[in-house]
């Protein structure tokens, strides 16, 4: 990346990985779409650059850009929805924590469905309507991305805890 000034902000010029400028966690890109619909409050002139989502639950920045002189935002940057501040699932540690923001699961949700019926079917229910067309992730999770593999993470979990305070 020594050509430093035919930089563009096509992604498959920017490393898929970057550290978090403010606690180095790894943190994935993310589509600037995905950024400009979940900031509240977009500077003007912002530059056209890589944005990367930092997911620790410890670090207050959500979004930084791989040009270290563009704007950084926090979670209280976020929009609001409901006189509330997005939660970001990932940086959340008390429920509700949401895990899909298109149907508006929480892992409190998936945890409940397991302590009454031994399983999760919030996984299932999702992917169909996913296969159907009626997702949105790319505007409305934080991270960008599909949610399911936080779905299936969060139902190993309740599933582990189930059974340990079963036995
Ligand atoms: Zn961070």
């Amino acid at each position: 990346m020594s050509d430093c000034c035919s930089v563009n902000a096509k992604s498959g010029s920017a490393p898929a990985v970057m550290a978090c400028p403010a606690n180095g966690g790894r943190s994935k890109r993310v589509d600037s779409l995905t950024v400009k619909s979940l900031v509240r409050k977009l500077p003007l002139g912002m530059p056209n650059t890589q944005y990367y989502f930092c997911e620790a639950s410890d670090c207050e920045v959500v979004y930084f850009a791989l040009d270290a002189e563009a704007p950084r935002f926090r979670r209280e940057d976020l929009v609001v929805r409901v006189g509330l501040v997005v939660r970001v699932g990932a940086k959340e540690t008390a429920d509700p924590i949401p895990i899909c923001y298109c149907f508006g699961f929480t892992r409190q949700d998936i945890w409940e469905e397991i302590q009454s019926m031994g399983k999760s079917t919030v996984a299932q229910r999702i992917t169909a309507e996913v296969e159907a067309g009626h997702c949105a992730c790319e505007v409305k999770n934080p991270s960008g991305k599909c949610c399911l593999g936080d779905v299936t993470r969060a139902a190993k979990d309740g599933l582990r805890v189930v059974q340990t305070k079963n036995c």
